[in-house]
């Protein structure tokens, strides 16, 4: 077996190791995953982000989570991008070069699914690889969350797992602006899909207060939900947060005082973990990419050791998975087993 055949016979028995055993129900998943591995926006680190391809390659790797961004098209269809805009990811303006708006933009919300199934996807910048699959190479396409929410059961189903979902609403303010209700779509799909009871492995995430609110008090959404912060929330806020929502998603330098500077190696610990758990709130933590470490962490491992152990992260979302899932099995039975608990369980 040659060496790039023995990295992919390596990644596909990888989960396997992990988990431990290779039948799982639902429940049985979550009480082995501790803390979750999110693949944030599939396995972005490998293939172009949110694709069909990324996902079922972060699906091979064993996530227990995959990301799914929405943003909705002009006829009404939730799809798997992270952008409102087609143009730092897709050839929207070799395909429709009159198309965009003055700001010289082109806008999901002004194609219909059948024209944004004629683009080609390509990768985002990244630190290395850039050259991987820029436009033109490879056969990349925008999905839609159905087509997301399909392939992740089928390969449910092939590989006897569960695998969860954990979709976020994009700017739903610039959504309604256009007369799109993001939520209300996002719903629809996932009670169509019989994706809504509380027992599913999904979590609903957005920056957006005001939506989140909307989703469990208008729309009477009973599913896990998750406040996204840019910077530190403070006691007060998280306090407030805990009134809607299970969890809060922060990036690693809410966590850790410092991190991109670099100036001191020794993490500083912020509290912000402390009090979300205190107010029975989970805390994500985004974004692990192995090939751009904050400059105070020498390595991956490093890294996880100060967020999961040093400051107890009940979830990492990553562009490489399977390094997660490496440092969660080098772990085990160190770490505590078992999920974290203190997720609400609503009545209704
Ligand atoms: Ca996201």
């Amino acid at each position: 077996m040659n060496r790039v055949a023995l990295l992919f016979f390596a990644y596909l028995v990888i989960p396997e190791s992990v988990h431990g055993q290779s039948t799982h129900t639902v429940s049985n998943v979550a009480a082995e995953s501790w803390p979750i591995v999110i693949a944030h926006r599939g396995a972005s680190g490998y293939l172009p982000e949110h694709t069909t391809e990324a996902a079922a390659y972060a699906h091979a790797q064993g996530a227990d989570y995959i990301e799914q961004d929405c943003v909705v098209s002009k006829d009404n269809v939730p799809v798997v991008l992270h952008d409102i805009t087609l143009d730092r990811v897709t050839n929207v303006a070799d395909v429709f070069p009159d198309r965009h708006r003055a700001d010289h933009h082109w806008y999901v919300f002004d194609f219909t699914l059948e024209e944004l199934r004629l683009l080609n996807v390509q990768e985002r910048y990244r630190q290395t690889g850039s050259s991987r699959f820029p436009a033109g190479r490879g056969h990349f396409q925008i999905a839609t969350l159905r087509e997301h929410v399909e392939l992740i059961r089928g390969l449910d189903q092939s590989r006897r797992t569960a695998t969860g979902f954990y979709i976020e609403l994009m700017e739903p303010a610039r959504h309604h602006a256009e007369q799109i209700d993001v939520a209300a779509s996002v719903l629809k799909v996932l009670k169509e899909s019989e994706l809504e009871g509380k027992d599913d492995l999904i979590y609903l995430q957005c920056f957006d207060e005001r939506e989140l609110r909307r989703l469990r008090v208008d729309l009477k959404c009973r599913l896990p939900l998750v406040q996204l912060c840019r910077t530190p929330p403070t006691g007060q806020q998280i306090r407030k947060y805990a009134r809607f929502a299970d969890g809060l998603g922060i990036s690693i330098d809410c966590v850790i005082s410092g991190m991109t500077s670099g100036k001191d190696p020794t993490p500083i610990f912020t509290d912000v973990i402390r009090l979300s758990h205190e107010n029975a709130m989970q805390v994500h933590v985004r974004t692990v990419q192995t090939d751009r470490l904050p400059k105070s962490a020498e390595s991956v491992d490093q890294l996880l050791d100060w967020l999961v152990q040093g400051a107890g992260a009940d979830g990492i979302f990553s562009d490489h998975p399977d390094a997660i899932l490496l440092w969660r099995a080098s772990k085990s039975p160190q770490i505590r087993t078992g999920p974290f608990q203190l997720i609400r369980k609503r009545k209704d």
